[in-house]
């Protein structure tokens, strides 16, 4: 995959939204917070600039281990018979899984 259709956040192996730099809303606020925070950390400096940091890149891991796992969800989705459509009405609630 060309690095210029992957997502720009660090991490995620996803492709971008076509017109987008991210594959999704979650990804543009990390990097959103990574931006922010760089901007804080210069400010203020010390343990709570660290810790803050260190709190920013768990974030990062956490969301891209997320995105692998949904998906692993769809995958396993699709081979329940689950289609595309079905997927994105599920996610959105209007459609209900049966028991
Ligand atoms: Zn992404």
């Amino acid at each position: 995959m060309s690095s210029r259709r992957k997502c720009a956040r660090e991490g995620c192996t996803k492709r971008r939204t076509p017109g987008r730099e991210y594959c999704s809303m979650m990804c543009r606020s990390v990097v959103d917070a990574f931006e922010r925070t760089e901007r804080v950390c210069r400010a203020i400096t010390g343990t709570e600039s660290d810790e803050l940091w260190v709190s920013l890149v768990a974030l990062n891991d956490a969301v891209s281990e997320y995105r692998e796992r949904f998906t692993a969800a769809w995958i396993h989705a699709k081979e329940l018979g689950i289609t595309a459509a079905e997927w994105h009405a599920i996610q959105d609630g209007a459609l209900e899984a049966t028991e």
